[in-house]
């Protein structure tokens, strides 16, 4: 493959790349050509390395696409979340996502039985870690039955209210769909991704488990699966046993309302560390990101050891936060997508402390960046227009002086997918040959940061996405370039 006259941060002219056997072979300006050769036209623009997403969920992305949105900005009253759920005329279990209380409040059983009563019915909070069903869902999940279990919320007569917390294996386990017959194709998302220049992904779910790590591994070897995914999950998540996939971080989750005991977190870092294995800790409170730093100072950190989101950082955190050296993966497109609410539901005080950036890099920390999809918007792009304009859909700003230049907002994206926030990957002879290919300069892409601009990803040296199919790739034809 020889991508000719594109252009790459840090060269004076245009160079033609070649990539052979998954890797940068040869950049330079009219790199000889062989009719073996198949050819990408840069035309001038920019070529990128390919992006990483250093925190997302495919399945969740995957079983998304067929979900009912029940939040912001979709949905944004009652009457509109009654409408859409009774729009749906589907047969089966009716799965809502995105749900905010801003929408309606509190959901609960008796709540969502008005709404639709003739089938199931789950609804997912945007936080991802709490469902809302009704009751003929409570019925098949046998929830009656399991009243006494940690995570299913009482209402005042002792009965289950139809809210769970954070037992999504729980769920899948008492309808059945444990194992790898109910995981989603991960073709259509992998697609999607690629179009956006995405060449490799984290995937952060936490209750990834050996049939997770199957699925990802035989959609590589299907070739549906397009780019390469770090997984992560708990300590007995096994190796993949294929290149494209491997296993990553041991992911470790904090909830303020019911933060473990020192001794108790504390060894469960010390356990990853003995293994071999660094941790990535879910820190969205000031308190969770201040335990997760204390215990990790004590414990003594793993040079990969990861905070996940610290959507809030008080100044006073900072230093810690150094010391420790962990590296901070953050979602600087939430600020966009959630910020309206934010302006209303986080203290003023703290709107600066919001999904910071370039006070953490003036720190000296490194940040990775991330969309939290299906959480967030899965276009990476999106994330770094927010970083760079800090506005809320409304177009309030939020945290100016977090501000990033556009290249700072590409470098979140342009690390190493066992390096978040390391140094950029570069297109340098050597470098394994994930690229992104735009369809302009960076000079005139830096002012808009659209994935509309993404005109071909390659994986190793291989194509996964072309915009145009067909149109633009040739075999070299030697009596034309005469
Ligand atoms: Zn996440």
């Amino acid at each position: 493959m020889l991508i000719t006259d594109v252009q790459v941060a840090g060269l004076p002219r245009l160079v033609d790349v070649r990539c052979v056997e998954g890797r940068i072979a040869e950049v330079g300006p009219s790199l000889r050509r062989s009719a073996r050769d198949m050819v990408l036209a840069g035309s001038g623009a920019a070529l990128l390395p390919g992006l990483h997403d250093h925190h997302m969920h495919l399945m969740a992305l995957a079983a998304l696409r067929n979900s009912v949105q029940c939040g912001p900005p979709d949905v944004s009253d009652r009457a509109q979340l009654d409408r859409t759920l009774r729009a749906d005329q589907a047969d089966g279990w009716l799965r809502g996502v995105g749900y905010h209380e801003s929408v309606a409040g509190d959901l609960d059983r008796r709540q969502l039985d008005r709404i639709r009563s003739d089938r199931p019915l789950k609804i997912q909070h945007r936080s991802g870690k709490l469902w809302m069903v009704n009751s003929l869902a409570a019925d098949l999940l046998s929830l009656d039955l399991n009243a006494g279990l940690p995570g299913i919320e009482l209402d005042a007569t002792g009965r289950p209210s139809g809210r769970l917390f954070r037992l999504d294996g729980w769920m899948r386990e008492q309808l059945g769909q444990e194992g790898p017959v109910s995981m989603p194709s991960l073709a259509g998302v992998s697609r999607l991704l690629a179009s956006f220049g995405v060449t490799g992904v984290t995937d952060a779910t936490p209750d990834n488990d050996c049939f997770a790590m199957a699925h990802f591994a035989s959609a590589a070897a299907s070739g549906e699966l397009l780019q390469s995914v770090r997984v992560m999950g708990n300590q007995a998540l096994p190796e993949s046993g294929c290149a494209q996939v491997q296993r990553a971080e041991r992911k470790v989750m904090l909830d303020e309302n019911a933060l473990p005991q020192w001794d108790e977190l504390l060894a469960i870092f010390a356990d990853a560390h003995r293994a071999g294995r660094a941790v990535a800790v879910h820190c969205v409170t000031p308190a969770e990101l201040v335990l997760a730093l204390s215990v990790l100072r004590a414990a003594g950190s793993h040079p990969c050891d990861r905070i996940e989101h610290a959507s809030l950082v008080p100044d006073d955190v900072l230093p810690l936060l150094r010391e420790v050296g962990v590296r901070v993966v953050t979602q600087p497109g939430f600020i966009h997508e959630r910020g309206d609410q934010y302006l209303h539901g986080v203290a003023p005080a703290e709107h600066g402390e919001l999904y910071r950036c370039n006070t953490l890099l003036a720190h000296g920390i490194r940040l990775a960046g991330s969309t939290d999809a299906p959480y967030g918007n899965p276009d990476p792009w999106a994330a770094m227009r927010a970083a760079v304009d800090r506005r809320s859909r409304a177009g309030i700003a939020l945290g100016q002086a977090e501000q990033l230049s556009p290249e700072q907002a590409l470098a979140l994206f342009t690390s190493a997918a066992d390096d978040p926030g390391g140094a950029s990957r570069t297109i340098a002879v050597g470098e394994v040959a994930d690229m992104c290919l735009l369809n302009c300069t960076w000079h005139e892409a830096r002012l808009r940061l659209c994935s509309a601009n993404v005109r071909a990803t390659l994986r190793e040296g291989r194509l996964i996405y072309q915009r145009e199919q067909g149109k633009e790739m040739r075999r070299f034809d030697a009596t034309v370039a005469a």
